[in-house]
Order: structure tokens, then C-alpha cells, then sequence
């Protein structure tokens, strides 16, 4: 069996299943957030009842993080009902963005967007939160109300995305029916050369199969070229296994894999114990590729959809009116010092945006010193706009006030962030081009998209 077999085989009590196979599987955690968690617990009192009881509040995690940072009160409203929830079934893993478990958000003008706006428990955006609190370890399966819970991939478990209704279901009972996926095999090759990241590695592989071209279907990344590959890294191509229309991604487990479980699982106090699962010698796979991660180029995937695959070279005449760097791919501090490392020094030429994924990344950015500057200082003294709220910000567009949103139709902005079909930053005759941090500093430096290895130090 693949791994995403022999972890389903697991969580379903069966020796064997195969792909293709629908089988009853136990969820490990259960994810939803303030975009789909009032319809998700909607579905739940509805089919369960008013009074009913999560299936185990240890294992739903709630992670305010998409519409936070803005006064449109529907959106605030969304947040009220998860903290009312929370409290009702004394939710552990509730990420609340005020500590008051009774109090209500309020955006505050006289902060703006810029200064910090949440309170301690604030966890930032779902996915790179629920890494950082340990709630991803390998052999588990996780279900969220987000398409990108992929990303958990990374650990070495099956993770999804589901709808609401999918969502109420696991709620009451901590179960759901899956047809077993058929696995895709990338193989990775080689070491990324300089300028070159996992953001390139994962919009090459899209590019190559186009955006329906893992549709329902396991992305299995294996290979020598996976070890020197950070988490970080890991996460960032594991969460773009939808932009192919993946079931999932899942990557093997190692010592780093264990590393990092460990640290914050240890840290935050969840649980530590975990199974990781290994491949069988005799994996059926529908289609294997191989990656040279070592004839990698810095890649962009341009407008329309995330498969529009070309060189950052090729795309020299492009000019751009903006760049934004964050969210759950994009927002990690690995992806901040990339950036920084091309900026510093420097000063960029278009409106650049910078949204840490989380709050542990902010502080980590303001904390660690480069010579006399932290990171933040000097992402801040080449120009960009910095926002200490950490969360989705305009990766998803938003309401109109969201940090960052392209507003006016016809701009065209290069992005570290995941997903590219009309609209999805803002106004839907704005353009997004996908790139790794490294090429949308460089662009931001030069106002149209470069290859990045022309501001790197050789
Ligand atoms: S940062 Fe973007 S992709 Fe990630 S969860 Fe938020 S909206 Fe979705």
C-alpha cells in the first residue's frame, strides 16, 4: 500500500484497503475556522440537536483567522458565534482573538491595520497554526472546513479538506465515509539550487499536470531530494496539492518530521505520542514522476489558474503594480527571510504587503537581529507594509477594508501566497501571478517579474 493507503487502512481498522474503496475511517482532529465554522456547527445542531455534545472536545480545534482584521460586522458576528460555541462545549483548542471568553472583537481605528489588534490566544491562520500548536502528527487523520488542510501532508497524515455538512457529521461522531484515493508519485531528485524553493518545486509540478490534474487524487512526494528539505518547505508544497485538485499530499516521516512533533506537541501540551506509517515495498501507483530539483528554475504560475506555468525569466516584460507576501504557503518565517535576503539593503518600487502567517512568526521576525536590524526592520526600511495581524488577509480577497485587498480592477500583483482564479485577492479583474518569496521580492524591487537570482549575492 501508498502511505495515504496504510493510513486510511489504519484509521478505517482494516489490514488492506485500495484505492477506489469507501470505507468509514476515525477522525483524529476535526479543524473549522470563522468562514465555515458557524455553518459547520449549524449542520451539527441540526442533525445532532441544540444541547448535543462534540464527539470529543479535545480533538475539534477552532482557528479564527480569515475575515478578523476588518469592521464589516458579519464578519465579527461569524467570530461571536464560534466563541459562544466554544464556551458552551468548553472547547480546550479554542484560538480566540480576544482572551475574554465572554467579550466580542471590535476593529480599533486608531491602531489601523498595522498594529496588533488580537489578544494572547490568537493563533493566526489555521493551517500553519495548527503546526506551530500541535495539533498535526504523523499517522493521524485530520479533517478541516478549509481546502487547504493539505498542508498537514507535511507530517505524514492524511489531511483534507471537507465541506460543512462533512464537518457537522464529524462533529457529532468523529467519523466519515472516504473513497480511497488513487496515488500520484512524485519523486524528488537532487538539491534546490540557489534562488530556487519548495514554492518553485510545487508550481513546477502543477504546471506539469495542470490544475485538475491530481483531482481526487493522493500527491505522494518522496525521493533522496526530500531530506534537505525543511518543514517549512515540506508544508509549503504539501499545501498546494489542491491548487492540482488533490485529495491530499503526504510526505514520508523522518527524523526532521519527528523534530519538529515533538517541539510542539511538547510546547503547547498537546498530545505526544504518534504513529508515523511507512510505504510498503509494493506500492501501486497510478502515475510516478521525477522532479530534478536541481534543474529547477525560480517558476511563476501567471493568471488565470495556479497550472499557468513559466519561467520568472520568461516573464520579464510583465509589469506589476503591487507584491504581497504571506498566508499559510507563503506567510512562514522561512518565507520572510528569503524575502528579506533579496530586500535588504534595497528599496521596493511597487506597493509591497507583508502578513505573517502567525503571531509566533511576528514576534520571531521582531526578535531576530540581522547586524543593528531585525528582520522586520528591515523588511519595513525596504518599503514593505508590514502588518502585525497576522492572518488570511488578502490571500482570499475579503471584505473591502481587508489589509492589502486589490480593490480596483487591472492591477496585477505577484504573490507568495497559493491561489490565482479571477477574483480570488480582490476585484475580479485583478491579475495574481504565484511565486516563491525570493522571486516576489525581486519583482518588487524591479516592478516587473524577475528571476531572483540577479539580486542574490553570488
Ligand atoms: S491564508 Fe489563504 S489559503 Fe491559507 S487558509 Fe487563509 S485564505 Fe486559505
Amino acid at each position: 500500500m501508498t502511505l495515504t493507503e496504510k493510513l486510511l487502512a489504519r484509521a478505517a481498522g482494516k489490514a488492506r484497503v485500495q484505492a477506489g474503496e469507501n470505507i468509514w475511517v476515525k477522525a483524529d482532529v476535526l479543524m473549522t475556522h470563522d468562514v465555515c465554522g458557524p455553518g459547520t456547527i449549524g449542520v451539527f445542531q441540526r442533525e445532532f440537536g441544540r444541547d448535543a455534545k462534540v464527539w470529543d472536545r479535545d480533538r475539534v480545534v477552532i482557528i479564527p483567522d480569515h475575515y478578523i482584521f476588518t469592521a464589516d460586522s458579519k464578519s465579527n458576528r461569524n467570530v461571536d458565534i464560534l466563541r459562544d460555541f466554544a464556551r458552551e462545549q468548553e472547547l480546550p483548542y479554542f484560538y480566540d482573538v480576544v482572551d475574554d471568553p465572554k467579550g466580542g472583537w471590535k476593529f480599533d481605528t486608531s491602531k489601523g491595520l498595522l498594529k496588533r489588534q488580537f489578544g494572547n490566544q490568537y493563533a493566526g491562520v489555521c493551517h500553519a497554526a495548527l503546526a506551530a500548536k500541535g495539533h498535526t502528527r504523523p499517522g493521524e487523520v485530520l479533517f478541516g472546513t478549509d481546502s487547504h488542510t493539505c498542508m498537514a501532508g507535511a507530517f505524514n497524515e492524511f489531511a483534507t479538506g471537507i465541506g460543512n455538512t462533512d464537518a457537522g457529521f464529524v462533529m457529532g461522531t468523529g467519523r466519515l465515509l472516504i473513497k480511497v484515493p488513487e496515488t500520484m508519485r512524485f519523486r524528488l531528485e537532487g538539491r534546490l539550487q540557489r534562488g530556487v524553493m519548495a514554492k518553485d518545486i510545487i508550481l513546477h509540478v502543477i504546471g506539469e499536470i495542470g490544475f485538475d490534474g491530481a483531482t481526487y487524487r493522493a500527491m505522494q512526494f518522496d525521493g533522496p531530494g526530500i531530506t534537505s528539505l525543511s518543514m517549512d518547505d515540506r508544508m509549503t508544497i504539501a499545501n498546494m496539492a489542491i491548487e492540482a485538485g488533490g485529495k491530499n499530499a503526504i510526505f514520508p516521516f523522518d527524523a526532521r518530521t519527528a523534530e519538529y512533533v515533538e517541539a510542539r506537541t511538547g510546547l503547547n501540551g498537546t498530545r505526544t505520542s504518534f504513529d508515523p506509517v511507512e510505504a510498503d515495498a509494493d506500492q501501486a501507483f497510478l502515475s510516478e514522476h521525477v522532479v530534478d530539483l536541481d534543474r529547477l528554475e525560480p517558476t511563476v504560475a501567471c493568471h488565470p489558474d495556479p497550472g499557468q506555468r513559466k519561467t520568472a525569466k520568461e516573464l520579464g516584460s510583465v509589469k506589476l503594480d503591487r507584491a504581497y507576501i504571506g498566508s499559510c504557503t507563503g506567510g512562514k518565517t522561512s518565507d520572510f527571510v528569503a524575502f528579506a535576503q533579496v530586500v535588504r539593503g534595497r528599496r521596493v518600487v511597487i506597493d509591497t504587503f507583508g502578513v505573517p502567517a502567525t503571531p509566533g512568526i511576528v514576534q520571531e521576525l521582531q526578535g531576530t537581529r540581522w547586524g543593528s536590524e531585525t528582520i522586520w526592520e528591515i523588511l519595513v526600511g525596504a518599503g514593505v507594509r508590514m502588518t502585525e495581524n497576522a492572518g488570511c488577509a488578502a490571500c482570499l480577497g475579503g471584505p473591502v477594508d481587508t489589509f492589502g485587498r486589490m480593490n480596483e480592477g487591472g492591477l496585477k500583483c505577484i504573490s507568495a501566497t497559493n491561489r490565482n482564479f479571477p477574483g480570488r485577492m480582490g476585484h475580479k479583474e485583478s491579475q495574481v501571478f504565484l511565486a516563491s518569496p525570493a522571486t516576489v521580492a525581486a519583482s518588487a524591487l524591479a516592478g516587473h517579474i524577475v528571476d531572483p537570482r540577479e539580486y542574490l549575492p553570488k
